[in-house]
Parts: C-alpha cells; sequence; structure tokens
C-alpha cells in the first residue's frame, strides 16, 4: 500500500489556496492543511467550507467514465476514444473547411492552464477566433475596464498588498463569503487599524465588518462612484501630483463629476448623502489604499465603465504603484485568471496580444505554423445568438456550463438544441450534456496535474493526488488527441505531440512574454509560485504592477468620465421590484461540483430569495413560503426569506440553483458582459404544489442520463 501526501491546489475559488490531498494508493482519502509550505495565499493552511470538502465531488457515482456518443436526446451509447476522437476529429475538420467561423469553443476557468492553452490553440489553428469562457460572465468588465485605465486587465495587487492597507473599499463583493480565506487578509488589516468601506445592495456578512457600509440600489454604481470622486476633487484630497505626472483626463473627470454632489447620489443610489462625504474622505485620506470588487460591480451593462470609474478613483488618490495600495478585482472561479492570461478570449492571443495586430498574428502563424485569422471572434453570449440565427453549428464546450451558467437560460436552451454538433468534455453529467453529441470523460483537477493562476497573478503547479474513474483522461490529453487526429502533427509548437503537461508549459513560456520565467521545474520546487510578470528564469515574479509606468501606450493612467446610467430594465408597473442575484459561501458556480457534496449540500440545501418585510407583508409572506419570481424571461419558483438585508424594492435570489431563468442577457457594449446583477421582476406568493409543478420548467441541476445499448 502506498500512502503520500500530494500538494495540490484548491479546485475552487480565485483565492488559490494549497492543501494536501492524503492518497492511498491513488485514491484520495483525506486531505491535510498545507501549515509548512510559506508563502502562499492561504497562510497557516487555513481553508473555507468548499475547500474543505474538496474530496466529496471526486467520489460522486455519476461520474463520467466512458467516452459517449447520443442516440437520441439525453439518451447515450458507450463507445471507444478512438471513435470518439475520430469523430470529433472529423466533424471539427468539415466545418472549420466550410467555414471555420461556424465553429465555437468555450474554454474553462476550471482546469489547468496547459489545456485552456491548447483548446485556444486548437480553435486558431482550425481558422477560428471563436473562443471564450466564463470570465465573459463574470469579470470580463475587468479585463477591459481595467485595460483602458492601465493598460492591463489583471489585478495591480497581490493579498499582502490588502494585508498592508490603510483602508479597503469592497464594493460589489461579499468578499466574505465568495472568498472566505481571502477575506483573512482584509481582516487583519483591520486588525491593525486600518478602515473598511463597504458598498453592496445587500447587508451582507462582508458588512458586518465595515466601517460605513453603502447600501445603494443594484445597478448605481456609476452615481456611487462619480459621488465619491466629486467628493475627493471638491475638498482636494486627490493626490494632485500623482494625477499631474502618471494620469491623463483629470480635467474630464471634474467636468463630468460635477453635478454629482452628495445629495444628488442620495437620491440615485438610496445611500445617505453624508455617508458618501465620509467614505470619500475616509478613502482619500487614508494614506495606502485598495479598492477590491467582483460581480456586483462587473455584471452590468455598464460593468466597464464601473471599473474605469473604480480605476480612476484609486489612481486620482494616487493608490497606484506602491505596496499597500492596488485594485483588486477577485476572480470567481480557480483559474479565471490563467484562462484569460492564456487567450482563450476571442480578441486575444495568449498574453494578451491582439489577434487584429499584425505583428503578433505573424509571431503566432510562424510559432504554430498556421495562417491565422485576424478577425474578432464571437463571445459566449453572441455565440448563443450566432446559433439561433444558424451562424454557429458546432460547440465544442470543456468543463463548463452554459445551460445553467448563461443570462435567460431558457434562451440558451432553445439556441442549444438548434445545434449540428455539440462536445460537451466534463467530469460528471452536466444540464448541458443533454445537447451533447458526444461526451468526453475528463479527469478533474485533483486526479491530473499542471499550473493554476490564482486572482493575483500567482501561478502554481497543482499535482496529481488521484487517479482518474474509470476511461476518464486529462484535458490536455484530450485536446492533443482531437488535434492530432485533425492532422496537426508538425513539430514541436506547430503540432499537438505533447508527453505531459510540462511540455506544454514550456510552449507556454515561448509564447507568453507574462509567462517567460514560469517553467514547470520552477513553480515544482517552488509550492507558493511565482506573481507574473516574470520576463526571464532568474526573475523573483512581480508583487505591485505599474511602479513607474502603465502599461497605456503613453504609459499613463488614462481617468473616465462617465455619465450616469442605471440598469437596461429598471422596475415598472408590470414588474415593481429590482432583481439581484447572489452567491453562497457553501455553493459554487452551478452545483456541479458542490452539489455532489452531502456536507455541502446539507448546510446550503436550496436557494432562499431575500424581501424586505414590508414588501413580505404586502403579499402575505412570510420566511419559508414559497413564492414565484417572474421577469420577461421566465417563472423561478424558490422559497422566501424575510429579511432586512435588502432594501424595500429589492429581491436577492442565490443564482447556484438555475436562477438564470430570469436574466437578463442583454449586454454591455464593451466587455459584452450580460447584466445578471439587476433587472425588472415581480413576484405572488404561491402554493407547494404550483412551486413543484413550475420546478419542473427548470432543468435539473444534476441530472440523470441513460446509457443505452448501441
Ligand atoms: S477560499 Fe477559495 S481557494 Fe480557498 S479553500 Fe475556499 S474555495 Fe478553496
Amino acid at each position: 500500500m502506498s500512502e503520500k501526501l500530494v500538494p495540490v491546489v484548491c479546485p475552487y475559488c480565485g483565492v488559490g489556496c494549497r492543501l494536501y490531498i492524503r492518497s492511498v494508493d491513488g485514491y484520495p482519502v483525506g486531505i491535510e492543511y498545507a501549515k509548512d509550505i510559506p508563502g502562499i495565499a492561504n497562510e497557516l493552511g487555513k481553508l473555507c467550507p468548499k475547500g474543505n470538502a474538496v474530496i466529496e465531488y471526486l467520489l460522486a457515482k455519476d461520474r463520467l467514465k466512458k467516452p459517449l456518443k447520443a442516440k437520441e436526446h439525453g439518451k447515450f451509447v458507450e463507445i471507444s476514444w478512438s471513435e470518439a476522437i475520430r469523430e470529433v476529429a472529423e466533424r471539427l475538420k468539415e466545418y472549420a473547411k466550410d467555414d471555420p467561423n461556424q465553429l465555437m469553443f468555450f474554454g474553462s476557468a476550471r482546469t489547468f492552464n496547459e489545456p485552456n492553452y491548447l483548446i485556444q490553440k486548437l480553435a486558431r489553428m482550425l481558422g477560428t477566433n471563436n473562443v471564450d469562457h466564463c470570465a465573459r460572465l463574470c469579470h470580463s468588465s475587468t479585463v477591459t475596464g481595467l485595460k483602458a485605465v492601465f493598460g492591463a486587465g489583471a489585478m495591480t495587487n497581490t493579498y499582502k498588498d490588502i494585508e498592508e492597507a490603510d483602508v479597503i473599499f469592497i464594493i460589489g463583493h461579499n468578499y466574505a463569503e465568495t472568498h472566505p480565506v481571502g477575506f483573512r487578509y482584509v481582516l487583519k488589516a483591520k486588525e491593525r487599524g486600518a478602515k473598511i468601506i463597504v458598498a453592496d445592495p445587500r447587508f451582507t456578512r462582508t458588512a458586518w465588518f465595515a466601517d460605513i457600509f453603502l447600501q445603494n440600489y443594484p445597478g448605481t454604481d456609476i452615481a456611487l462612484l462619480n459621488g465619491l470622486i466629486h467628493v475627493i476633487i471638491k475638498e482636494k484630497l486627490y493626490d494632485e501630483k500623482f494625477v499631474q505626472e502618471r494620469c491623463v483626463g483629470f480635467e474630464d473627470v471634474v467636468a463630468v463629476v460635477e453635478k454629482f454632489t452628495p445629495e444628488f447620489v442620495e437620491e440615485v443610489t438610496g445611500v445617505p448623502a453624508e455617508l458618501i462625504v465620509e467614505a470619500a474622505r475616509t478613502f482619500a485620506t487614508a494614506g495606502k489604499g485598495v479598492i477590491t470588487w467582483a460581480m456586483g460591480l462587473t455584471q452590468h451593462t455598464h460593468g466597464h465603465d464601473n471599473v474605469r470609474l473604480a480605476a480612476t478613483l484609486s489612481a486620482i488618490c494616487g493608490y497606484q504603484g506602491r505596496e499597500g495600495c492596488g485594485v483588486s478585482p477577485m476572480r470567481g472561479q480557480n483559474n479565471v485568471q490563467g484562462a484569460c492570461d492564456l487567450g482563450v478570449l476571442p480578441n486575444v492571443f495568449p498574453g494578451y496580444q491582439a489577434v487584429t495586430d499584425p505583428e503578433k498574428r505573424k509571431f503566432f502563424e510562424e510559432f504554430w505554423g498556421v495562417e491565422l485569422s485576424g478577425e474578432v471572434g464571437l463571445t459566449v453570449i453572441e455565440a448563443t445568438h450566432a446559433i439561433e440565427k444558424g451562424k454557429v453549428k458546432a460547440y465544442y464546450v470543456m468543463g463548463e456550463n452554459p445551460a445553467i451558467s448563461d443570462a435567460n437560460m431558457n434562451h440558451v436552451l432553445k439556441a442549444l438544441e438548434k445545434l449540428e454538433f455539440m462536445v460537451v468534455q466534463d467530469i460528471v453529467p452536466t444540464p448541458t450534456m443533454e445537447f451533447a453529441d458526444i461526451v468526453l470523460p475528463a479527469a478533474a483537477m485533483l486526479e491530473n496535474e499542471g499550473s493554476l493562476t490564482n486572482t493575483e497573478r500567482r501561478v502554481q503547479w497543482s499535482f496529481q493526488a488521484a487517479k482518474p474513474p474509470g476511461e476518464a483522461r486529462p484535458d490536455w490529453w484530450i485536446i492533443s488527441e482531437i488535434g492530432r487526429a485533425i492532422g496537426f502533427s508538425g513539430n514541436g509548437a506547430k503540432g499537438f505531440e505533447y508527453a505531459g503537461p510540462e511540455d506544454i508549459l514550456r510552449e507556454i513560456n515561448a509564447c507568453t512574454p507574462q509567462y517567460r520565467g514560469i517553467t514547470p521545474e520552477r513553480l515544482k520546487a517552488n509550492l507558493a509560485g511565482i506573481h507574473w510578470p516574470c520576463p526571464s528564469e532568474d526573475h523573483p515574479g512581480t508583487r505591485v504592477l505599474y511602479k513607474d509606468r502603465f502599461l497605456t501606450p503613453d504609459g499613463k493612467a488614462h481617468l473616465a468620465a462617465v455619465d450616469y446610467r442605471g440598469p437596461a430594465e429598471m422596475p415598472d408597473e408590470e414588474y415593481p421590484f429590482l432583481l439581484t442575484t447572489v452567491r453562497y459561501v457553501g455553493q459554487y458556480h452551478t452545483l456541479t461540483m458542490t452539489g455532489r457534496s452531502r456536507a455541502l449540500v446539507k448546510r446550503w440545501p436550496e436557494p432562499l430569495a431575500e424581501i424586505h418585510p414590508e414588501d413580505a407583508k404586502k403579499f402575505g409572506i412570510k420566511t419559508g413560503d414559497w413564492i414565484k419570481i417572474e421577469t420577461r424571461r421566465g417563472v423561478y419558483p424558490v422559497r422566501a426569506k424575510v429579511t432586512r438585508t435588502v432594501k424595500k424594492g429589492v429581491i436577492a435570489v442565490p443564482w447556484h440553483w438555475g436562477a438564470n431563468v430570469l436574466t437578463n442577457d442583454v449586454l454591455d457594449p464593451v466587455s459584452k458582459i450580460p447584466e445578471t446583477k439587476a433587472c425588472a421582476c415581480r413576484i405572488a406568493k404561491i402554493s407547494e404544489e404550483e412551486a413543484r409543478e413550475l420546478m419542473k420548467a427548470v432543468p435539473k441541476i444534476i441530472p440523470e442520463f441513460e446509457v443505452v445499448k448501441g
């Protein structure tokens, strides 16, 4: 019997906690805290409920173990790997020959850097830039917004800087629940005397720790941020030297924020004027400040502008390029940053090198040995529309669940029905799989090895801790087999011949400037990882970005002057409430993993819609009653929780269990993120029978599939 402790990275959120899996003969039997690894993101090895329950989903009874082929909708027959690879390769090749833009590829923030690099390479070598991943739905506004102001779309600092800050402004981010271990750095700063400002439409667990709590209406962030900037400029609290030397566009900001007096902002946001003044003074005068956000800021039709304003607020206070300062967008999944870095986006090659830039394209054409398209591809939501119009006919989904994760779910389900060919590569059955023609069983992250990049640009190696079940195979293996079967058989980067993920990371080192010095050997020897940019093998990595210049062409921060606009859909007579979506600490994304943990499901068994007591009284609703929430896109039955955490007129519902049936897929024009954080809705009290009936229209989160004889 061989027993070992294997160092891995938690497969859940972007904090990137380390832990050990106790593995006996390749079978995971328990976890140990990584108390002995200095410098890791989770100091002393601490984990949140999800991290503690990490083994359970690996052992799920319904793990996919054999490749499957659909016989009819939702019914599959088992096939061999060679048959599956051959069929996928042939079909992809056929579509590519006809018109490569008929293809769409969906990468995954829940798998390693290496397969993500490979899926975008495969798409691009087939002739299309139609490749995207779930960052589109969570942090695409962060990427575009920060790029517009600072020249790159990543966290500018690290957890250490959060710990060392004197003020931390947390906006649209229930930090304590979504990134619990990362939140410890906020608490450490508070213990040191740092002030905490929280802006959120809900009084969250994070808000409990706030010195100043700004409870704004969903979707009013532009007004709130402009109000803070207004006060800071009026009272001359900004960093004049920093603005003069390192920023452009200040005069435009001054002109636009003129009308955002605290009184005007109170009318729009519902936040008392005196609190806006207090927050502005506290933030600007602290000395060292950090702004952190998540989906409450990004998932809006003005998400790009929200982020630009957060970056502008940070810059005018001189909170850039210094330790203890910066902006910290918190990534939801453990490899969102890596999937973005490695070009799983329709507009950039690895390292954010634009597909429209002829020089960058020439580099990759020579590197991969094929002609490449310079046409920006489709985003995830655009692809749904293109499927409906018959333009996209084949969809390759690796480790994602668009049937549940995308806004306006009913629309997505109808579109998926129209696909001619769909491949789903995953570890367990998902509602998306119902539409698949071929299902490829993947090894879970802990059954495989490779590199991952956490929210603070820290690249870490996670080792193989368990054997995959049945015939499940690593993601990198599956894609490279398909690449070779298509005929991409050249040497080195020109083909798909890899002995393992180390080979692929070396190829990434050669084409991704930020990862140049982050070799597999260095990562394996240094379990705390390396923060990119790391331009050479002797470079230690970079904690704080922009010490001397920003990455914009002129090296300056381009401040944003943005006038107010609210959500695309506001309450009216027909739909009088404002709906927002939230997350629970013990559940994750669309429940494909946490939904298979008995411990987590026991503690967080179902969604509860939060409703203010005065609103509840009007409808005779008590906590535990069934209600239906209805929007212009769908109906969702859920139990109510009567609580003052939300303002009057606001309903908050967790999205893990399928609430995207309600959300609005209207897009931010720049980042193309859908507005899942705010739309109009109405509610009604219903009986349990009616709830059961309505539930039938919502896809089963953990579906059962029939495997029939061939
Ligand atoms: S905070 Fe995130 S990375 Fe850390 S244990 Fe929890 S889910 Fe895993």
